[in-house]
């Protein structure tokens, strides 16, 4: 079948590829329909790896989408020909210790889509177990059923942040995950949450929503106005979601003592941690990897109302142009936060 292969660093190709279709007990057929192109697809085009994931084979890449169930393995329930459908893409074994703890995310033996040597899916159809897919509210479109699956990254830092209602939450970075993270905040009862960022378009993306409220810090620095903010007090929760080592620096300065710091970012090495500055003020730090028994809870926010991704897709392009999407993804338009390819 046709697929978006990434040959190699820097090649990308749309051509046949062979691909096993077998469905077994407990899986689904899909006809994929949307696929959202993610930071990392683009960083193993760019790059050829993400820290220890290596592209030493051709790679179908994608795996936030969207499609429609075409056909039902044995033993599914609640699932049938024509339900329109999201996909979590990690899949971890059902009966390993961190599944059994709920945390199947950081399962060892998790397959995720597009993660080497694990092919992705910008391709007609993908077999899918029915555990790990999501039936779509009549009111969510397939575009935005592509949006869950870095909106669940954003759903996965609020709940590890244990917001109480009131909160004022601080967001690093204005990237998609970024957003995302600040509009779960929002949706998960934090009263106003401030986001910062070097580039001025992103943080007029992010400020579109009522709750956020932009800090460039090309103009000021964060920790000023966070205290001028609070009454000198900061911020009840700080969401690292930049990935940048300079984050770190001055970071619990950020935030109240007592106060709570999230870790979402990826620095590709190792940071020098101020654990004093943790220590005199107690503050709490909880991480996050990817998320776990949230897509369900993504879905109902999206279908309230109370959360609305539509205007982060910034470009949508057909699977015969999905290389440009790659390029103009890669390029980094800082008015850019979601492309989307729509299979056909
Ligand atoms: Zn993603």
């Amino acid at each position: 079948m046709r697929a978006l292969v990434l040959e190699r660093q820097h090649e990308l190709a749309i051509r046949d590829i062979d691909i096993p279709m077998k469905m077994g007990p407990g899986d689904l057929k899909i006809a994929i329909h949307t696929v959202g192109v993610c930071g990392s697809d683009v960083h193993y085009y760019t790059h050829g790896r993400i820290g220890s994931y290596v592209v030493n084979a051709p790679m179908v890449l994608g795996h936030e989408a969207s499609g429609t169930v075409v056909e039902v393995g044995a033993g599914v329930t609640g699932f049938a020909v024509g339900d329109r459908v999201c996909m979590e893409p990690g899949v971890p074994d059902l009966s390993s210790r961190s599944s059994k703890l709920g945390q199947y995310n950081v399962d060892p033996a998790v397959t995720f889509w597009a993660t080497p040597p694990v092919h992705g899916i910008l391709l007609p159809h993908a077999v899918h177990p029915a555990a790990f897919t999501y039936k779509l509210p009549e009111n969510v479109s397939f575009a935005e059923g592509a949006m869950v699956e870095p909106f669940a990254i954003g759903m996965q830092a609020a709940s590890r942040a244990g917001i109480t209602p009131g909160d004022v939450g601080a967001v690093i970075g204005a990237g998609p995950i970024g957003i995302m993270v600040a509009l779960a905040a929002l949706a998960g009862g934090c009263s106003r949450v401030y986001i910062s960022d070097f580039s001025a378009e992103k943080l007029k993306i992010a400020a579109q929503y009522d709750g956020i409220i932009p800090v460039n810090l090309k103009a000021e620095s964060f920790a000023d106005v966070l205290a001028r903010e609070t009454g000198n007090w900061g911020a009840d929760i700080v969401f690292e979601a930049s990935g940048s080592a300079k984050a770190y620096d001055g970071i619990f300065k950020l935030m109240r003592p007592g106060g709570t710091l999230v870790l979402i970012g990826l620095p590709v090495d190792p940071v020098a941690f101020d654990v004093a500055g943790a220590c005199s003020r107690e503050v709490r730090i909880e991480t996050v990897f990817r998320y776990a028994n949230i897509f369900d809870r993504a879905l109902s926010l999206i279908a309230s109302g109370k959360v609305d991704l539509k205007p982060l897709i910034t470009g949508v392009y057909t699977f015969e142009d999905s290389i440009k999407a790659f390029e103009r993804a890669a390029s980094g338009l800082p008015t850019d936060v979601k492309l989307q390819i729509t299979m056909g």
